[in-house]
């Protein structure tokens, strides 16, 4: 039997923070552009005392962070980009509640006219798509659905499936590239993000200088670009798609938002991000409706529920990080002082290893694969140092509450 190795160069040692309950398994960065054999990743920081950066960000926001400063550099960007004709901000929404709350406030609070872009789901739920529909209608905003060439999406999530386990990637690319591409498109100078990823666990310095991603937008080799874990010369040698195909998922080049003075920005930089506030506000303002069942692997129901994949978006971050969705849910919300790390853990207890079986068969015809197939590309990512196989059944070793001798 395999040794206690980590397949994606995680940490071997299995650590959970003290304070919320995420473990230093966790991914730092998304693996935009990622091959098969790139597939590694750097992991959430923790600190001497055990306590992971999200919970260290979240004392900076709770005690150091001037927010009233803070809003008035808000008021001062507006203020330097505000047009009395046409738009002066893009908002990349998907019609849920952040989005739905910084579009809102935007547009309400700080005087600027919006265009909201939607990189549609994969498949739309239909709680997802009535609350796209109530957030133009009741929320009152302009609104860009751009959906990807369907048969070539799905043939690249069905890749990314395969090579990554990660379905999501190729959606969290052209998501990535759709707002602020639009920016180009309709001269508008702003680009306005919600929560930067420096929130829930990625460097936190992050935080601090909102910009766009340099790296990301400086690749446009299509040698270079891998999608699903492919280049997209190899995807051209191997299938009967064109290289025009492939546009929504080529970043713009840097110089032109240069050229054009494009500035990207999050407002999670300028007032303090609370998800549950976003909801209420959102519930209050955009029309926006939880769904009317929690969703699969966690206890929410509003957090992320306009696609029918994104259960096995969670489902396999359980499988390669050993982290569901309860355990993402929770860990936000003991920060925010929402629950407790004691309610946390039985709430990752009860919810974190559920198998979403409610789309199940949605998700398999979407990457047309069979079940047995299924299971077999999700075991080959399970890594040994998190999962071991007792009578042919996966148990995970690690779990928060669980402690071991
Ligand atoms: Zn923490």
């Amino acid at each position: 039997m395999k040794k206690n190795y980590s397949l994606f160069s995680a940490p071997e040692k299995v650590v959970f923070c003290k304070k919320c309950i995420i473990s230093n398994q966790r991914p730092n960065s998304t693996i935009e552009f990622a091959s098969k054999n790139t597939f590694k990743k750097e992991t959430i920081d923790f600190n001497q005392n055990g306590i992971c950066s999200a919970c260290e960000y979240n004392e900076i926001k709770e005690n150091k962070i001037n927010w009233n400063a803070r809003e008035k550099e808000l008021t001062d960007l507006c203020n330097k980009h505000r047009k009395k004709n046409g738009y002066d901000v893009i908002v990349p929404s998907s019609g849920g509640k952040d989005s739905g709350y910084v579009a809102h406030m935007l547009k309400y609070e700080f005087g600027m006219n919006p265009l909201t872009v939607t990189w549609a789901p994969h498949l739309y739920t239909e709680i997802g798509w009535k609350n796209l529909q109530d957030f133009i209608n009741i929320g009152g905003f302009d609104n860009i659905l751009f959906t990807p060439n369907g048969k070539l999406h799905r043939y690249l999530t069905s890749l990314a499936f395969k090579n990554l386990l990660h379905p999501f990637q190729p959606f969290i690319i052209g998501q990535k590239i759709v707002g602020p591409l639009m920016a180009l498109k309709f001269n508008v100078p702003l680009v306005m993000y919600g929560e930067n990823n420096g929130e829930y666990g990625n460097k936190i310095q992050d935080n601090y200088k909102p910009k766009m991603d340099n790296i990301f937008f400086s690749n446009q080799d299509i040698n270079k670009i891998y999608l699903g874990g492919k280049s997209i010369t190899s995807i051209l040698k191997d299938t009967k798609f064109k290289p025009n195909d492939f546009a929504p998922y080529i970043p713009p080049k840097i110089e032109e938002f240069k050229k054009k003075k494009v500035e990207v920005h999050y407002f999670s930089y300028y007032k303090k991000w609370d998800p549950q506030e976003s909801y209420y506000y959102a519930f209050t303002n955009t029309g926006f409706k939880p769904n009317t069942e929690r969703t699969s692997g966690t206890y929410s129901k509003y957090s992320s529920i306009d696609d029918k994949i994104d259960d096995f978006h969670y489902y396999t971050t359980y499988v390669k990080f050993g982290l569901g969705r309860a355990s993402y849910d929770a860990a936000q919300e003991i920060r925010c002082g929402k629950i407790t790390r004691e309610e946390g853990l039985s709430l990752v207890k009860k919810y974190d290893h559920e198998f979403p079986k409610k789309h199940f068969k949605n998700f398999l015809e979407y990457i047309n694969i069979k079940e047995d197939e299924f299971w077999k590309i999700v075991d080959n990512y399970r890594s040994p140092h998190l999962w071991e196989n007792k009578n042919k059944e996966w148990k995970i070793k690690h779990t928060v509450f669980e402690k071991k001798a």
